[in-house]
């Protein structure tokens, strides 16, 4: 078995890894540079684009969510070859398409592609010729994302994508249970290493997971009749526990399309995570009060056109996005409100802010309240330590040379291989045999 990291071995995002054997090839990911994260040596979309396809069988790009960084480029890879990615993550990605070609005046629409992605499904082996991948559902601050399982050649790789274990769907201990349950001892772990290059960040952060996010909200909730809160549309279980926090006599506001991502996420996740289910509110879902057009929900689908004469006496949490204009519009009615600012801090100041946050954010009372989509230092030394690789190589980090000499790590230093955007790694089947 081969591996070849495109692009993501010293940089965060833009993420294009291939595995191959003699005959069968399949690729992960084809995400698109974040423009903030882009190392300037690291090959441009086009010269990807011909290294990765061009003259060479491919059995298969699957994703492993929903993120720009991982998906972005999808449009590009050439239509004869399938593509795949977890059943709710296609759901909330159509939405997402959908939404970006109504605002995208020119180039192909997207949502035709999109709905044309095959589905993989949780725990359920797929075969690419020799190629055997096993997807497992992790936790992320994308929903529906996986890990996946490769086995070729006698070898078992572990391909983690982005994780964490902090949020909803990692509670319980549920990644410690996978791996003893399903996976075991591997041969060789690609890792994200993310939050190596923000360790600072995490340890000045008093808030470590999704469930301190949503009981310091409830806190921020019961003293501010007016909360504003700006996070990713798609980073669903912070959303969740947002939804949860607010109290009752409260409402919950938010545009149509933030609605329909929600409603998608409860559908689909709420058989299993109880805080993915409506709250019930003297036996009936709690009402989505929608900001603009109701874009075809109703009462059906438990929806109700937003009044603000109404809400501001009543108090009211709504999920905002800085750029769009009817948000903004609307900050102007309100009297005092709190902004909670509910993404990655390095947006807010520094060289990569962004002045459309700043601008909303102005003169507003602001409290930040985020945890990070990825894993820490000690969640990537537990999955080491119960998968026990002879090999692990770092990816999706800016960090690569430095993981071996993170002192959690110092036991596994003599297993850490940094490789190069475009190097091959050979996994010999003779290996530690
Ligand atoms: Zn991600």
């Amino acid at each position: 078995m081969k591996i070849k990291i495109y692009r993501g071995t010293h940089q965060i995002g833009g993420c294009v890894t291939e595995i191959s054997t003699e005959k069968h090839r399949i690729v992960i990911d084809f995400g698109a540079n974040l423009p903030e994260h882009c190392q300037k040596d690291t090959l441009s979309d086009e010269e990807l684009l011909k290294a990765v396809f061009d003259h060479k069988v491919c059995d298969g790009v699957l994703f492993t969510h929903y993120h720009g960084d991982h998906v972005g480029l999808y449009k590009k890879i050439p239509k004869d070859i399938p593509l795949y990615i977890g059943p709710t993550a296609k759901k909330i990605l159509e939405i997402l398409i959908q939404k970006v070609d109504s605002v995208s005046e020119t180039g192909e629409k997207g949502l035709s592609l999109v709905q044309n992605i095959r589905c993989y499904l949780p725990g359920r082996k797929e075969l690419f010729g020799d190629i055997k991948i096993t997807p497992f559902m992790t936790d992320h601050s994308a929903l529906d994302s996986y890990m996946f399982l490769i086995e070729a050649d006698g070898k078992k790789v572990l391909f983690t994508g982005d994780f964490r274990e902090h949020g909803i769907i990692g509670e319980n201990n549920t990644l410690e249970k996978m791996v003893q349950a399903y996976i075991g001892k591997i041969d060789l772990l690609i890792t994200e290493g993310t939050m190596l290059s923000r360790m600072g960040e995490t340890q000045r952060n008093p808030i470590r997971t999704e469930a301190e996010l949503g009981r310091r909200a409830e806190e921020l909730f019961r003293v501010n009749k007016e909360s504003v809160i700006l996070v990713s549309s798609t980073n669903l279980d912070s959303i969740m526990e947002f939804y949860h926090a607010v109290p009752w006599g409260m409402d919950f506001v938010c545009d149509a399309y933030q609605a329909k991502l929600i409603l998608t996420a409860m559908a689909d996740k709420g058989k299993y995570y109880p805080k993915y289910r409506p709250v019930l509110i003297h036996g009936k879902p709690r009402r989505f009060y929608i900001i603009g057009d109701l874009e075809g929900l109703g009462a059906k689908e438990n929806c109700y056109k937003a009044d603000f004469s109404i809400l501001k006496k009543k108090g009211f949490t709504m999920l905002a996005r800085e750029n769009k204009m009817v948000f903004r519009e609307c900050m102007e009615k309100f009297s005092d409100p709190l902004i909670i600012y509910s993404k990655w801090t390095g947006y807010l100041e520094g060289k990569h802010a962004d002045p459309k946050i700043r601008d909303f954010i102005g003169k507003h009372r602001m409290e930040i309240l985020h945890t990070s989509g990825h894993a820490y230092v000690e969640t990537i030394e537990k999955l080491i330590r119960l998968t026990n690789p002879e090999i692990i190589i770092p990816m999706h980090t800016e960090y690569a040379e430095k993981f071996s000499r993170i002192p959690a790590f110092a036991p596994y230093q003599d297993r850490v291989r940094v490789l190069c955007d475009g190097e091959e790694y050979c996994l010999s089947p003779f290996y530690g045999t």
